[in-house]
């Protein structure tokens, strides 16, 4: 599955109204600025005047005057430098500032495709737009102190709910802050409404953030795309498939595993996917209703060793956040003493 002429034409039209708002917003801080230091204006005009004047000494080939019009530059800079900082402006302020540094919002960078770009690639052709209007509300800093009972015991910890969320909270975390370097894979598993599907979007938001690809799907969406990507395949012999994403993105999200229909084939696609990320080295996030020893008897064996082998486990509290939720929002309100 490959961007289609109007897909693709959708992305540049959106690199093209980035560059204008950013050359336009550049702008309007020069403005700002001159209009508060006049004298930043009259060094620009020497800089562009001194730029001239360079080009015209390089041509005639005067290396001993292109020498000493470099030391005018680099004085002219310190006096900027200098006044921007006397008024408080940040040393970059009359620079323009890219939504993406790696390719200065053009989509493409080093030849290639930008990270930027593949994001967007991986929105369309996966409908993953969604999942990021959900994430603008939805991320570590607004599931921190909420939802979770503070009487409540977490079993087994001698927590209450609230404290073992924490630190389950702060591992996702960590774990986000260090996914380029450490990678790794964790599954979420408890009952519905417990906030599996949230950590794992906040773990996704941050990522996506730093223009890492993310690949979001419930597992019945997964296994759908890989059937038809396997049916289309064997009718026109397509090497090219949306199945190359899902296996290669930096992660994979498979959400609810195990509310699919499961039959041996989602069985051996599961184990493939989960191999071939495994051994690229790719990370994957998957959230299940079900506990570690439901999932090796409802899966195969070699499933259920690997997610054992190369997984992180972490259980989540029983009960319910959203309930939780409503119940805070009501004594927030006084309707509950
Ligand atoms: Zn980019």
């Amino acid at each position: 599955m490959a961007l289609n002429n109007s897909q693709y034409n959708a992305i540049m039209r959106e690199y093209d109204g980035k560059q204008s708002r950013n050359r336009r917003e550049q702008r309007q801080r020069q403005e700002r600025a001159y209009a508060r230091l006049p004298r930043l204006k009259e060094l620009d005009d020497l800089l562009s005047s001194l730029a001239v004047r360079q080009a015209r000494r390089l041509l005639d080939g005067d290396t001993e005057a292109v020498k000493s019009l470099k030391e005018e530059y680099a004085a002219i800079r310190r006096e900027k430098e200098g006044l921007l900082a006397q008024e408080g402006f940040a040393p970059d302020y009359l620079e323009m500032h890219y939504d993406c540094p790696l390719c200065k919002d053009t989509g493409f960078a080093d030849g290639k495709k930008c990270r930027c770009f593949r994001q967007k690639e991986l929105e369309l052709l996966y409908h993953q737009s969604r999942i990021r209007e959900k994430l603008k509300e939805e991320n570590f800093d607004t599931c921190t102190d909420l939802c979770y009972s503070e009487t409540e015991r977490m079993e087994g910890t001698g927590l209450s709910v609230r404290q073992y969320m924490q630190g389950v909270i702060a591992g996702c975390r960590r774990f986000a802050a260090q996914f380029e370097e450490k990678g790794g894979n964790l599954v979420f598993y408890g009952s519905t409404g417990t906030g599996k599907t949230f950590l794992a979007g906040c773990i996704a938001r941050e990522l996506i953030e730093r223009y890492l690809s993310v690949v979001y799907l419930s597992a019945t969406d997964l296994f759908d795309m890989m059937a038809r990507e396997r049916f289309s395949r064997d009718e026109e012999g397509q090497e090219e498939s949306s199945l190359r994403s899902i296996l290669e993105c930096d992660l994979l999200i498979i959400d609810d595993l195990g509310t699919e229909l499961s039959n041996s084939f989602t069985n051996s696609q599961l184990f493939y996917c989960l191999n071939e990320r495994l051994s690229g080295g790719k990370s994957t996030i998957i959230t299940t209703n079900l506990s570690p020893g439901q999932l090796g008897r409802e899966y195969s064996e070699r499933i259920g060793s690997r997610l054992v082998e190369n997984f992180r486990f972490i259980s989540m509290p029983p009960g319910d956040i959203r309930i939780w939720k409503q119940r805070k929002q009501r004594k927030k309100n006084g309707g509950e003493k």
